[in-house]
């Protein structure tokens, strides 16, 4: 575990439970304790990153890597229409410490906030 004090880097070490729906060796998808959408997964890197603001040249080919998994998560998961999305920072509503996109769908969606 790289954080012991970071719940998705205990949920990616598998020490808290969560509603796996993809895992490879870099990232881990699950779905969203309180979902907003009939379909809320989060999609995580397993390595600890803070969010967006850790990002950078060096590390950042597993948000690639994230995103080449959306397509195939979204058809296991039954939607063609679907919104990924990130908040960086209190005001923009980051929650959690660890980076972590969000992938909704199954309803209509509203217009960003
Ligand atoms: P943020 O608000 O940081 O963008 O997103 C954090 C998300 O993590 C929220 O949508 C929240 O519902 C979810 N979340 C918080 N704690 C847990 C948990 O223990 N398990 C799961 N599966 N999701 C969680
Ligand atoms: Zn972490």
């Amino acid at each position: 575990m790289e954080n012991k004090d970071c719940l998705f880097c205990r949920i990616a070490a598998g020490e808290i439970p969560s509603d796996k729906v993809y895992e490879d060796e870099q990232m881990l998808a699950f779905r969203d304790i309180d979902p907003k959408a009939p379909v809320h997964v989060l999609l995580i890197p397993k390595a600890h990153l803070s969010g967006v603001r850790d990002l950078t040249a060096d590390n950042s080919a597993v948000v690639a890597h994230i995103f080449a998994t959306v397509p195939q998560i979204a058809a296991k998961l039954g939607v063609t229409d679907y919104r990924v999305l990130t908040n960086n920072g209190a005001d923009a509503g980051q929650t959690v410490q660890h980076l972590h996109f969000h992938l909704l769908g199954g309803r209509t969606l509203g217009e960003m906030g």
